[in-house]
């Protein structure tokens, strides 16, 4: 309950960014309609341009329909599914999701996802989410960021003992050994508006998924965390 819970508060914080990724293609859309109209009525009508604007239309319409699929996936409450994931897919959905985000904060994003890494056993909505977290977490460390770059780096990678590794570091306030202790413990929050349970959401859908979420001080500034995840018996010999 509580994990869809705060799903469906981290998509409320997104709202605003959704909106702005369908409004977009909508837009889009109302103008190449306005100029196929304007194509079909010249004399003679300039066909080939019109199809053109269709076409146009058709795949904005599609960019907008694949947004409201994603979320509607993300907010549905369903059972835990097991199934083959890639999890540089997943990596690229949830960057959809919160592209705008990032860019409202002026995060940019560096991605270094291996090539070639056999899928692993998992749910997929529940992998973006706890992404989602470790994402706006990043965003949040590093609102106060002046004179440092506002960067987050995902990678993906395999470690020799059958287990994917996926990572997000940013360069944001960091850890002390304070925060370290407690902040995968419920309601622990140091934010004024924080709930306090994504943390603790995250590690437990990682520990069912029978991997290990942990967290390091970077050596530089911010934070990394990270998720390990064993391989199916099969996929790892
Ligand atoms: P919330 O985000 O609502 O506070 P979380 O469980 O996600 O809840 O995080 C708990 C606390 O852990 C945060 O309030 C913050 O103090 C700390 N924290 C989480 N992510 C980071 C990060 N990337 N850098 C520094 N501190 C973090």
């Amino acid at each position: 309950e509580l994990a869809h819970v705060t799903r469906i508060t981290t998509l409320g914080e997104l709202t605003a960014s959704i909106a702005h990724e369908i409004n977009q293609p909508l837009a889009a859309v109302i103008s190449n309609a306005d100029a196929c109209i304007g194509w079909l009525g010249r004399d003679p009508a300039d066909l080939d341009a019109a199809r053109r604007s269709v076409e146009w239309i058709v795949e904005d319409a599609n960019r907008a329909s694949e947004v409201i699929r994603r979320i509607r996936a993300l907010a549905k409450k369903t059972e835990i599914e097991m199934v083959p994931v890639d999890i540089n897919q997943v990596v690229r959905e949830v960057m959809a999701l919160v592209r705008r985000e990032l860019a409202t904060h002026a995060v940019s994003v560096r991605m270094e996802l291996s090539s070639g890494l056999p899928n692993i056993c998992g749910d997929r909505i529940q992998l973006q989410q706890v992404l989602i977290n470790l994402v706006m977490n990043g965003i949040e460390a590093m609102q106060a960021n002046v004179q440092l770059p506002r960067e987050l780096a995902i990678r993906s990678s395999q470690d020799g003992d059958g287990h994917l590794l996926l990572t997000v570091t940013d360069r944001g306030v960091g850890l002390d050994s304070d925060v370290t202790d407690r902040m995968f413990m419920p309601f622990f929050t140091t934010k004024s508006s924080g709930l306090g349970m994504g943390l603790s959401i995250c590690r437990s859908i990682i520990e069912a998924h029978a991997g290990r979420l942990s967290a390091f001080q970077n050596d530089g500034s911010g934070a990394t965390f990270q998720i390990a995840l064993p391989f199916p018996q099969e996929a790892a010999s």
